[in-house]
């Protein structure tokens, strides 16, 4: 399995989030990545490699997923930030003004001029500062994800798009929960327009996938399932419900398996076992694992109880739905844990195949 890895991701590195009503040290930070590379070093899977991306074919992939308006906007939005007042170069951008989305309380359709509004209209939280080499790193994720997606397509049977900042948070037009492009639907889609057919997402991450899903939301070709804590009381709180099941023709094509705080392996497995059910009876011909660690018990922003060990048997797990595979990178807190925890579940998954 080779791994394609972001050179550009330490660019990304915020100072600050606000969490639970105080700023606090940023939880996604560059030792994430750098500690999954060095236990990659140490228990090599495959070829460590730099995505090499045409130009054009990475704004061709990201625009098959995300908004031009959206796009030009991270694109631009530091030299902005910086023009507003100098000295905003050392300080970070963070929405603090949001458009409630369906109340129809605010238009969204007109663009403001002014910066504070175009921040908080592309985001959905304050929690994922916008920084002077966000957009490099941004755009060097989803190189390595399109670059996953075409080692698949060339008949690799799995690869791996190291990176961050995250994805599986973005949607078409937003930004939040540290994900600025949607690595995970890039791939997705990069598989569907190279020929597969039916592509699905299994998002194993701790926290409910809510930008795969919109993105897909109305789609038949891509089956969208997540397993995650309960949005009732866990992270993105507004998405991510069992009655969520797709709309227009891709209805029954979105499957949530919503899970309570403190839920076990045992509880855990038993829906990974319906989720690859699912992955099953859609007939995909691919498939891409948005790979989040925070369901370790050792987790700081997240509740569940999974061990280091047991990662082995979820890419063993993961691995008997027989299909081409794109693992990207998500989340993860527990930064001392998570290069084993990421590395154990690769290597259960190419251990299988
Ligand atoms: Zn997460």
């Amino acid at each position: 399995m080779k791994t394609f890895h972001n050179p550009h991701h330490a660019l990304h590195q915020g100072r600050e989030e606000m969490f639970r009503g105080r700023m606090v040290p940023c939880h996604e930070v560059p030792a994430r990545l750098d500690f999954v590379l060095a236990e990659l070093q140490r228990r090599p899977l495959g070829a460590l490699q730099i995505p090499e991306v045409d130009d054009a074919a990475l704004d061709t992939a990201i625009a098959r997923v995300h908004t031009p308006r959206y796009t030009q906007f991270l694109a631009g939005a530091w030299d902005e930030w910086v023009a507003m007042d100098p000295s905003n170069a050392q300080r970070d951008a963070l929405p603090s003004v949001w458009p409630l989305g369906n109340r129809n309380a605010f238009r969204t359709d007109v663009l403001p001029h002014n910066f504070a509004a175009r921040l908080g209209l592309f985001s959905f939280d304050s929690g994922s500062p916008l920084t002077a080499g966000t957009w490099a790193a941004a755009r060097g994720g989803a190189a390595c994800a399109l670059a996953a997606a075409l080692d698949v397509l060339g008949g690799a049977r799995s690869a791996f798009a190291l990176t961050r900042p995250p994805g599986h948070h973005a949607g078409a037009d937003f930004f939040g929960g540290y994900c600025f492009l949607n690595n995970a639907a890039i791939a997705a889609q990069a598989l569907r327009d190279g020929g597969k057919q039916r592509v699905a997402v299994l998002d194993v991450d701790y926290h409910h996938g809510n930008g795969t899903q919109a993105i897909f939301y109305e789609r038949a070709d891509m089956l969208t399932v997540s397993i995650h804590g309960d949005p009732a009381t866990e992270y993105p709180f507004f998405l991510g419900h069992a009655d969520e099941r797709g709309a227009g023709v891709g209805e029954g094509f979105n499957l949530n398996l919503p899970l309570p705080r403190g839920t076990n392996f045992a509880t855990w497995n038993a829906a990974l076992r319906q989720a690859l059910d699912a992955v099953a009876a859609f007939k995909a011909d691919a498939l891409v694992v948005p790979m989040g660690l925070d369901t370790f018990e050792g987790d700081p922003i997240s509740g569940f109880t999974l061990q280091s060990a047991d990662y082995f048997a979820v890419g063993e797990a993961l691995a008997s739905a027989s299909l081409p595979t794109v693992f990207t990178f998500e989340g993860g807190y527990a930064v001392d844990a998570v290069g084993s925890n990421a590395v154990n579940l690769l290597e259960g998954f190419a251990r299988a195949v």
